[in-house]
């Protein structure tokens, strides 16, 4: 595994992880596995929607330029469009602000067959919300064990959760910014409030910190994807993706295969009917 994954509770310091790696690949190697990887996931993903008996729910969670953006459109390009969908949470609405924070996620969920990529997610309301005091400590500190009964409850109604966290350092995350700056093609991105959050820097990696600890579960894992070189990061995630999957592929197949039979005697039936 190119990344660290965790999957139990337990005291975590994530900021001992490295945000760059290679992975023992040049970029032009990392690009040439990244480009069968899409190919072996987007047959997985096929597969998933097509038995219907699945979904999967991929959670993305980073810091402002960590490269949530990219890393789905790069992951969630290997996939049919036809059976994928992105949902950005943004600063809730006073509508979602008036229902409990769970409200809006539970919506956006895959249903079975479907794939969904959380760009950010119901983590921001133990990140966000604890880091700039947006509700009072006794609020938030419950919301560790109401997401981890949510995730439960996905995983019970066979939703497969993968959850990633982008690592970058805090130098990789200036020089995206100030290419922001300076690459008008880029300056679109450009958002004064991710310098004023940049400031906040430790008071994520502790709010993070506790994240990892207390909602790792077996069933819901955390990984950490060393995401200072975007090819790595892709690649990671894919491989991550992928073990995800394809414990499935025998049983999604076999469903394929009985379908295909029942479909094979009704046709016969048809033509026996109107011979
Ligand atoms: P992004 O940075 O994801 O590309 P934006 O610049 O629109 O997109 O930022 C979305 C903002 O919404 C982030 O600053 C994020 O912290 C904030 N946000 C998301 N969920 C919540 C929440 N539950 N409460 C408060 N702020 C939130």
């Amino acid at each position: 595994m190119l990344c660290e994954k965790f999957d139990n509770p337990g005291k975590v310091s994530f900021t001992t992880i490295p945000t760059k790696l290679d992975g023992d690949m040049t970029e032009a190697q990392a690009l040439t596995r990244f480009a069968k990887q899409a190919i072996e996931l987007g047959k997985l993903q096929e597969l998933l929607s097509a038995a219907g008996t699945h979904a999967l729910l991929v959670v993305l969670q980073g810091r402002d330029a960590s490269g949530k953006d990219g890393a789905i459109k790069s992951v969630a390009g290997a996939m049919n469009p036809g059976g994928t969908r992105v949902a950005a949470f943004k600063v809730p609405t006073p509508e979602e602000r008036a229902h409990d924070f769970l409200w809006r996620i539970h919506k956006q969920t895959p249903g079975k067959g479907e794939v969904v990529f959380f760009n950010r997610s119901h983590y921001e309301d133990i990140l966000v919300v604890r880091v700039h005091n947006l509700a009072p400590k006794e609020v938030w500190e419950k919301r560790y064990e109401d997401i981890n009964n949510f995730e439960n409850l996905l995983t019970d109604n066979n939703v497969i959760v993968v959850k990633f966290f982008l690592h970058v350092s805090k130098d990789e995350q200036e020089k995206r910014l100030l290419d922001r700056e300076a690459n008008s093609e880029k300056s679109w991105k450009l958002n004064p409030s991710d310098w004023t959050e940049r400031s906040f820097w430790d008071d994520y990696s502790a709010a993070y910190d506790d994240v990892l600890e207390r909602c790792s579960m077996e069933n819901a894992p955390w990984y950490v994807v060393p995401s200072d070189n975007k090819w790595f990061r892709n690649v990671a995630m894919a491989e991550v993706l992928i073990e995800a999957l394809k414990p499935y592929k025998a049983e999604w197949k076999a469903s394929l295969a009985k379908l295909g039979a029942e479909q094979k005697v009704a046709l016969e039936k048809i033509r026996a009917e109107s011979a």
